[in-house]
């Protein structure tokens, strides 16, 4: 009986049904993609399937129906075939019976266990926004998810490139300063991704997510790295893709990164509006989501400071020997202060 059971994740969803990679089975090559439906159960649970959930898989025998789907979704049946589904006639031969425990999960876009956001930042063209990029890195701090900053454009500004990535790196972020337009540094990237992909290998997959603003140069780096991705969805519809879909859309897509397949994560409205938005911190857990400052709690000289502008104050003072950069420590001024301008009532919507 447990022969029939197949493990996998979630790459999609594709109107009310799911399809899912088996990447922990042998017995399915690595383009096998299964539709599947969410047990009953769920819905009366209130428990939504997402993209990248590990779940187990059920046979649907007997218990299959006909099933309502919109037309047209473009939805694979089980051979990962395309069809083109007419109204009620797509046969599921899976359930979704059991999803795995989140190592974490996001409102929007709507994911689980993301493993790395890749925090995209131009150089110049358009201006480095930092306050967003450590709202990012405060909000991945919290879920679980480790930030990778990669500095792009740099052949705008090397000086400049150099500046922003010591201030990533002096907070125990790793950073890549790279061109995606010439290839400068596209290497070492490559090569980071190889090898977070070959640690992960037993965990079965790992995932990551290219954020940043528009214009920062996300598309020109994912099409860098993954080139065989860019011919299957082509960038031309990537990009119209965006104006028509909202961020509610996200997909896994299997990429080869040499020993194994890294899963990047795309949506075609993934910025980091998104994250920062949708994704709200508790002000306690404010400073200790800041990496440079976390060691330093509780050195305060007064229990409840806030780190801004106490006397005694731990951080300030690594601030003030330059420990800390000055542009991360006015992010969390800032962040601290929009924190505070919220309702509480407000921010249990968030
Ligand atoms: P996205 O909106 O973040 O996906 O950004 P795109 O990848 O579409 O890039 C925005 C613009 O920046 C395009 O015109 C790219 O050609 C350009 N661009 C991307 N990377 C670089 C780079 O490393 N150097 C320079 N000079 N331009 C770049
Ligand atoms: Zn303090």
């Amino acid at each position: 009986m447990a022969d029939s059971l197949i493990r996998g994740i979630i790459s999609r969803g594709v109107g009310g049904l799911y399809a899912v990679r088996p990447v922990f089975d042998d017995r399915y090559d690595g383009e096998t993609e299964l539709l599947a439906r969410a047990r009953g159960s769920f819905r009366i649970q209130n428990i939504s399937p997402l993209v990248g959930d590990v779940v187990t898989l059920s046979p649907a025998g007997e218990m299959n129906e006909a099933l309502e789907v919109p037309e047209d979704t473009g939805a694979p049946d089980s051979t990962g075939r395309k069809r083109r589904g007419k109204k009620g006639d797509i046969r599921v031969d899976w359930v979704i019976s059991e999803i795995s425990g989140r190592k974490n999960s996001m409102i929007r876009p709507p994911l689980a266990n993301l493993d790395y956001l890749f925090a995209v930042i131009p150089t110049a063209s358009p201006e480095p926004d930092l306050l967003t990029v450590d709202k990012l890195t405060v909000i991945a701090e919290d879920c679980g998810i480790e930030t990778v900053i990669v500095v792009n454009k740099a052949d705008l500004d090397m000086d400049g490139a150099r500046k922003i990535a010591d201030v990533y790196s002096l907070a125990g972020y790793r950073v890549f300063l790279v061109s995606a337009g010439s290839g400068y540094g596209m290497d070492e990237l490559a090569g980071f991704l190889r090898e977070i992909t070959e640690k992960q290998q037993e965990k079965g997959y790992v995932s990551g997510a290219f954020v940043g603003a528009s214009g920062a140069g996300k598309s020109t780096l994912m099409t860098y790295l993954f080139p065989e991705l860019e011919l299957a969805t082509g960038s031309v519809s990537r990009k119209t893709e965006r104006g028509r879909h909202t961020t509610r859309h996200v997909e896994l897509y299997r990429t080869e990164t040499g020993n194994g397949s890294f899963w990047l994560a795309d949506t075609p409205g993934f910025s980091l509006l998104d994250f920062t938005r949708f994704n709200f911190i508790p002000t306690d857990e404010l400073p200790g989501s800041f990496r440079e400052f976390a060691d330093l709690i509780g050195q305060c000289r007064y229990r409840k400071c806030t780190h801004t502008k106490e006397e005694g104050c731990a951080i300030l003072e690594k601030l003030s020997q330059g420990g800390i950069a000055g542009s991360r420590h006015a992010s969390y001024v800032k962040i601290l202060e929009e924190q505070r301008s919220v309702p509480e009532w407000k921010r249990k919507q968030m």
